[in-house]
């Protein structure tokens, strides 16, 4: 067991980091789903442009205020995400990380491409069971966002899913 849960996590680390070499494309948001033995986590990277519509520090009260409505979504993870209640999860702690939007240095991306992502990573406690589904809530929160591209890690097996604007549920069996 300690050694599947290593693999999943090492497998997911690798994961993230290979995504964030690569440029974003507007409208996609990549997500890791992992489904441990009592622990649910999603790991997001997401291009700025698809929450707020740009991808740097706000500059006037009104994208302040954007800014701020994304956090607060970003924050409600058990509205974003909405879980198979069978599997009777509670969120956890919610990480979020967007170094653009604080109007500090711009990273290496940013100041080489004009682009800037969003990291947010989402954990849910889940005391009766594996949860068989999750709905998705960021076609609805925000309109900007086409596709969910998913890495989906359960134990040791992976598998890639792809969410499209409508649809919401994102299936979590093998
Ligand atoms: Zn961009």
């Amino acid at each position: 067991m300690g050694l599947r849960l290593l693999t999943a996590i090492g497998t997911l680390l690798l994961g993230t980091n290979a995504l964030a070499q690569g440029p974003h494309e507007h409208g996609v948001v990549r997500l890791d789903v992992a489904i441990e033995p009592g622990r649910f986590t999603l790991l997001m990277e997401s291009p700025l442009a698809n929450l707020i519509g740009f991808e740097r520090a706000p500059r006037t009260d009104a994208e302040r205020q954007r800014v701020d409505a994304a956090l607060a979504t970003l924050n409600a993870a058990a509205t974003l995400f909405r879980i198979d209640p069978a599997a009777g999860c509670t969120p956890g702690p919610i990480e979020l990380n967007a170094a653009a939007l604080e109007g500090g240095k711009p990273g290496a991306e940013q100041a080489e491409t004009g682009h800037a992502d969003i990291d947010a990573s989402f954990s849910f406690k889940c005391k009766k069971g594996q949860p068989a589904f999750v709905d998705i809530g960021l076609f609805a929160a925000f309109p900007a966002t086409q596709r969910v591209d998913v890495q989906l890690v359960i134990g040791n097996a992976q598998s890639k899913r792809t969410l499209t604007r409508p649809a919401t549920r994102l299936s979590l069996t093998r």
